[in-house]
């Protein structure tokens, strides 16, 4: 049996990137599939049909910048979306100036635009990096606290963002957080791509320590997939008290050794 969700319109925050791609692919073959609404700093890029399903052409794009609130309640406005999925981010690896500016700013906007122009739900892309430190987790869970020190400003503003988004989680505004871990599959721009450059510039031949991180990989199908789960649960008035201002880790089956 297809899934369906109780939507008629759904909008993709982020949509344009590597996971976004992915969300606009399970919720269009959603059954009835919902209008599908994309908004994002840049362009829909080309996709190839071997990867994805969806139809280019109808799927509704509205560029703009997550960080102003007229972008932002521009969009909200013109389409009415019952759900907001939030997966936009600024790519590893860059200044703290950016993710504050995007993930806590952007992320304060989003939310207060989607509570002024009453938007029954969200759904934020947080990140399994939020409780991490630099040391390995053993079977952490969501009972997990945060660190006391984030590894950098990118999980620091990860877990303020996510924190500012389950706060928000009410009645008339459902919120609800997913977490994955390092994401992998078709269209992937960080991991395999910079792992594969470290090859082609020979950085495999240097050890550093014991060769036994831990690290958690997640294949971008599931975490899609967890997006669309998490999205039919808080619009079902029924589930919507479990999962609402919850948090959720997302991972493959068992944690790999890098
Ligand atoms: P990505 O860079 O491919 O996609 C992010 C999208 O957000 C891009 O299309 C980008 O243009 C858009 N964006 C950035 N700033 C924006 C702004 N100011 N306004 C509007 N749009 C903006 O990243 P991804 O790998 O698909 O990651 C998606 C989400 O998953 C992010 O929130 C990220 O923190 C989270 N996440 C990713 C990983 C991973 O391994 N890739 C792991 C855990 C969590």
């Amino acid at each position: 049996q297809p899934l369906s969700i109780p939507a008629k319109k759904v909008l993709l925050v982020g949509g344009c990137g590597f996971l976004g791609l992915h969300l606009i692919d399970q919720f269009w073959n959603l059954s009835p599939r919902p209008e599908i609404h994309v908004f994002d700093i840049r362009e829909l890029p080309k996709v190839s049909p071997n990867f994805y399903k969806f139809n280019p052409s109808q799927i509704n794009v509205h560029i703009g910048d997550l960080t102003s609130p007229t972008d932002v309640s521009e969009v909200i406005s013109r389409i009415s979306p019952e759900v907001i999925v939030h997966s936009a981010s600024p790519v590893h690896g860059m200044g703290s100036a950016i993710y504050y500016k995007v993930n806590v700013d952007g992320t304060k906007n989003l939310i207060a635009c989607a509570k002024k122009l009453k938007v029954p739900a969200l759904v934020y892309t947080s990140s399994a990096g939020v409780l991490f430190n630099g040391d390995d987790l053993y079977n952490a869970d969501e009972t997990h606290p945060f660190p006391a020190k984030s590894m950098d400003a990118y999980n620091l503003t990860k877990q303020i963002a996510e924190e500012l988004v389950l706060k928000a989680d009410s009645p008339e505004f459902r919120t609800t957080a997913i977490r994955p871990a390092g994401i992998f599959g078709p269209g992937d721009r960080q991991m395999i791509p910079a792992l594969r450059a470290m090859g082609q510039k020979g950085q495999h031949k240097i050890q550093l320590g014991n060769n036994l991180n831990l690290f958690d990989v997640t294949y971008v199908g599931n975490v899609a997939y967890s997006h669309v789960l998490a999205a039919q649960k808080i619009l079902d008035p029924k589930e919507a008290d479990k999962v609402g201002g919850e948090c959720f880790l997302i991972t493959n089956d068992a944690p790999i050794y890098f």
